[in-house]
């Protein structure tokens, strides 16, 4: 397995030759600020790229990467695998006297992937991509029904005793009881509204 995403565009410069790059990833570390983050794969990620020569300095990168990544439900906070299947395209642009590999935009409002060593390593690039294109929130099940806001019970496993502070309206909601019926009396916690505690 390799470590880190990388293609070799030294003879594709010389000869405007294409260039390859396939292997798995089950990591990515990349720099954010003065800090390396890492992002973690479930199981390794394939990756295939090409790239061919536009001419000059420039050139277009194309492939796909298919990470497996772990994210939480939005609603019970349990760990949810997420597929995501990316396309990958982008310019690159050669130009020597960059040290770290950067996003521009370009005027045509594209983005080109501007470098400076030939021995281009994809990892922040493909980090980056992974991120923007990994959905916002998730839900475990499309009928997650999250954790209780009093005591933070996961209520996919059954109720809890706040359960009965839910407002009537809501659970006849639930029930789909007709409008103008007599619903108060069928619930079944509609009892425990009378009921007289005795004061001491
Ligand atoms: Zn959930
Ligand atoms: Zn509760």
């Amino acid at each position: 397995m390799s470590d880190t995403p990388r293609i070799h565009l030294g003879s594709l410069l010389r000869t405007s030759s294409d260039a390859h790059a396939a292997g798995n990833l089950d990591h990515l570390n990349y720099e954010q600020g003065a800090e390396t983050q890492t992002l973690r794969f479930v199981r390794p990620a394939p990756y295939r790229m090409d790239v061919n020569s536009l001419g000059g300095d420039e050139m277009y990168l194309q492939g796909s990467f298919s990470p497996d990544i772990v994210m939480e439900c939005a609603r019970c906070l349990r760990e949810v695998e997420v597929p995501l299947r990316l396309k990958l395209g982008t310019l690159l642009r050669y130009e020597p006297s960059v040290e770290t590999p950067y996003l521009e935009e370009a005027e045509t409002g594209e983005e080109v992937l501007v470098f400076g060593n030939p021995d281009l390593d994809l990892s922040a690039y493909l980090a980056e991509t992974t991120l923007l294109q990994a959905p916002l929130s998730v839900l475990h099940a499309p009928d997650c029904k999250g954790l209780c806001q009093v005591c933070g019970h996961d209520l996919n496993e059954g109720p809890c005793e706040h359960m009965a502070q839910v407002p009537v309206e809501k659970i006849d909601d639930l029930l789909g009881a007709p409008e103008g019926s007599a619903h108060v009396s069928q619930h079944p916690f509609a009892a425990l509204r009378d009921l007289k505690l005795p004061e001491d």
